[in-house]
């Protein structure tokens, strides 16, 4: 059996590439003790070959996870081939993989995929000039046209020579790549060797674990290494990084050309133009998120996802379940308790939170258009932009980005970020951005109080997105995260026709575990709440009570409404709105699923929505609904994300220090949310309330306009000083 190991950027095709060369004979799992996914299948008419799909990577750094399970793959289970495939429209970055993969001492099979693409750009490639320096069959392909796939298929099924040593580097580093060869000779396969000299060379922190060295060998490395640095005044990683890029530039400059004239513009650059325009980039982006939410959430003649989760409400969870549940429990002659817990517990509840799956499933397609199409990649290069301003780099935008279908893999994301301070920042923010969980509570609001105005889930978007630049801005001036933002290099795809293939299963995978989750654990904690909200104690005794604002639920909420008194959270609605935040720690649908329990049977059916969404709107003002709807939405996030924080951070300070000031952000912007916003609406007189609410604003300016820590960066510089002995 010969397996091939199919290695290429995110986004070059990987995918498309691998089912049209195996064809329905793959299978898919996660590789061994990470979740990250594997999939492996025989090529066409060629069963002794076995293709393993690597997860997409940029280069063989470990920066992401994916690029440590796809560099231990290669380095350590050495398949008889790679086959690699870089994006013909992108040929420069998409070459960076290609470089370090040679130095692996595999054969490697290089497919320029895009062909069609290529063509239609008026850009040509000299496939056999390319193939001469880099000393490996180069073939050109599209894998979605499935164009030149027979010619690729029979390279593969050849045997190929071993890939010879890309030219990249000048005489004084590779002299000193021979001098850590020498030095590592005895500790590593010698088919291996180069590439350890190389990661050596760039103090690569997992290799240098894995090489045991001595402290004498360390001294010696470092002296090598240092030398070198001191040569070209700049560091080993960035030294080899720009030798690699100027290597491209030359192999590209004798095989590439650009099609000439400037007036031939392609149609994605066209719309570039226009979509990453300094001046209209920020103004579109904000349109077509108001779009999207208009279309998933709002109240006009093409909201599908609006009227797809009226009618779930309002028939399917409004008449169909209900009626036909209580008509079973007759039938069935179950006892007033048990069909009180199924009809206002569990139906009410779990209803409340599946009412917005079609809302869902509709911004989850319309958001992976967006990907898909290649627009996501520029709203992170627009937001570099932005972010580098407030010191931030457009690399802590793609957590976000990520983050808008759940925290979780967003906090994992940070790990793209190389420097310590500005990953710490990007996981201490990225539970700001509304994530899939939180557009319930949008949905339930945006519905009960402001009449399903789009602009509501579109500034609940808008606020978190400012929430982390605020964060950045005020956090950046402080010395642990002050610093320059690393640099972001990233390909801009050109624009391609999203497959609906692609986008129905991004959005069913989305949509899945949230319907999974409203199964169990939302199911799970509907019965307890609905329990804690129909028993009470009454004349001492625990007895079923009628109105549950003397339930054991209302006792417990009652002990803690008081921190939410001066974001305004009172009367009855106090305990209710406590209790939903609390339980929205396990799981941000539990706030809705809270109120579905806590206000069924409470209000009107009626025209504008269910019986709950009138129970709430006659308990919230516009103000508390704001009050209420920021705090949930910037707090501490769920359990599930509090724990990949701790992961991430690996260290409890740092953890409790994002949780906290996740916490105290979001008070403190609710507070000046309710106790200014009150004065103007006039639910609230002045109070000593208002003069905090007034100096915190004052004190939040102070923060954002005062002059940061400029003093220089000097830590990398003495950690590596000491280390080499002086
Ligand atoms: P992966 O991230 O490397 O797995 O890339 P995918 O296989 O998901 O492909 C990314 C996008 O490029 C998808 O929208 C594909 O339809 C598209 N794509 C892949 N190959 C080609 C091709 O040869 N031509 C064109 N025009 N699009 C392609
Ligand atoms: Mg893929």
């Amino acid at each position: 059996m010969k397996t091939i190991a199919l290695a290429g950027n995110p986004n070059s095709g990987k995918t498309t590439l691998f089912n049209a060369l195996t064809g329905s004979r793959q299978h898919t799992g996660n590789w061994p003790g990470v979740t990250v996914e594997k999939k492996e299948g025989r090529l066409k008419n060629h069963e002794d070959i076995l293709i393993q799909d690597l997860p997409g990577i940029y280069s063989l750094s470990p920066y992401t996870l994916e690029e440590v399970v796809s560099r231990a793959y290669l380095v350590k289970e050495q398949p008889d081939m790679v086959l690699d495939i870089v994006d013909g429209t992108n040929i420069e970055r998409n070459l960076y993989l290609t470089t370090q993969l040679l130095e692996l001492h595999l054969p490697v099979v290089l497919a320029v995929n895009m062909a069609d693409m290529v063509r239609a750009s008026g850009n040509t490639l000299d496939l056999k000039k390319l193939s001469a320096v880099l000393g490996c069959p180069v073939i050109s392909i599209s894998a979605l046209k499935k164009e030149g796939l027979d010619e690729l298929t029979a390279e593969l099924a050849k045997p190929q020579p071993t890939g010879h040593r890309p030219d990249s580097f000048e005489p004084q580093v590779l002299q000193a790549l021979e001098e850590i060869q020498k030095l590592l000779a005895d500790k590593v396969p010698p088919q291996s060797l180069y590439w350890y000299a190389v990661k050596a060379f760039e103090r690569d922190e997992r290799v240098l674990e894995e090489l045991h060295l001595d402290p004498e060998q360390t001294r010696r490395l470092e002296a090598i290494v240092t030398k070198v640095e001191k040569e070209y005044d700049d560091d080993a990683e960035s030294i080899l990084t720009t030798q690699r890029y100027d290597y491209i530039e030359r192999i590209l400059a004798g095989c590439f050309t650009k099609r000439a004239t400037a007036s031939s513009l392609t149609w994605s650059d066209k719309i570039d133009r226009v979509v990453t325009n300094r001046w209209l980039a920020l103004p579109v982006f904000v349109l077509v998120m108001w779009e999207i939410y208009t279309i998933a959430m709002g109240q006009t003649v093409v909201s599908i996802g609006t009227m797809g989760t009226d009618w779930v409400n309002d028939v399917l969870f409004g008449e169909w379940i209900p009626n036909g549940v209580e008509t079973l429990l007759t039938t069935l002659g179950v006892g007033d308790v048990l069909s009180r817990l199924i009809q206002d517990g569990i139906v009410a509840g779990v209803g409340a939170v599946l009412g917005f799956v079609p809302q869902m499933l509709v911004l989850f397609f319309l958001l992976s258009i967006l990907e898909d199409c290649g627009y996501m990649s520029r709203v992170a290069f627009i937001m570099d932009r932005l972010f580098r301003r407030f010191g931030l780099s457009g690399k802590s935008f793609i957590p976000l980005l990520v983050a808008t279908g759940c925290g979780v893999p967003g906090i994992m994301a940070s790990r793209t970020i190389e420097q310590d301070r500005d990953r710490k920042l990007t996981i201490m923010t990225t539970g700001f951005i509304p994530c899939s969980a939180k557009m319930p509570i949008i949905g339930l609001f945006a519905g009960a109080v402001f009449g399903q105005n789009a602009w509501v889930a579109t500034s609940a978007f808008v606020i978190g997105i400012g929430a982390v630049v605020v964060s950045g801005i005020i956090l950046k001036k402080f010395k642990v995260f002050a610093g320059e933002p690393a640099p972001f290099v990233m390909e801009l795809p050109a624009y391609h026709w999203p497959t609906l293939a692609n986008l129905l299963a991004s959005t069913w995978e989305r949509g899945w575990s949230f319907i999974k989750r409203a199964g169990t654990l939302i199911l799970a904690s509907s019965i307890v709440l609905w329990f804690l909200q129909s028993f009470g104690i009454v004349n001492g005794s625990l007895s079923l009570v009628e109105d549950n604002n003397v339930s054991l639920l209302a006792d417990l909420g009652r002990m803690l409404a008081w921190i939410f008194v001066p974001l305004g959270w009172a009367g009855d609605m106090a305990w209710k709105a406590t209790v939903a935040t609390f339980t929205g720690l396990i799981a941000k649908e539990e706030v809705v699923n809270t109120f579905g329990v806590l206000y069924a049977g409470l209000g009107e059916v009626s025209e504008e929505g269910t019986e709950i969404w009138a129970a709430v709107a006659a308990d919230f003002s516009a103000v508390t609904a704001w009050s209420f709807l920021i705090f949930n939405l910037l707090c501490a996030p769920c359990f599930a994300a509090m724990g990949a924080i701790r992961r991430e951070m690996n260290n409890w300070k740092w953890t409790l220090a994002s949780i906290g000031y996740m916490c105290g952000f979001a008070y403190v912007v609710s507070l000046m949310v309710y106790q200014i916003g009150g004065l103007f609406t006039g639910e609230v007189t002045f109070s000593v309330f208002s003069v905090v609410a007034f100096a915190l604003l004052g004190l939040l300016l102070v923060l954002l306009f005062r002059k940061g820590y400029s003093g220089r960066d000097d830590t990398i510089h003495t950690a590596m000083a000491l280390e080499s002995g002086k």
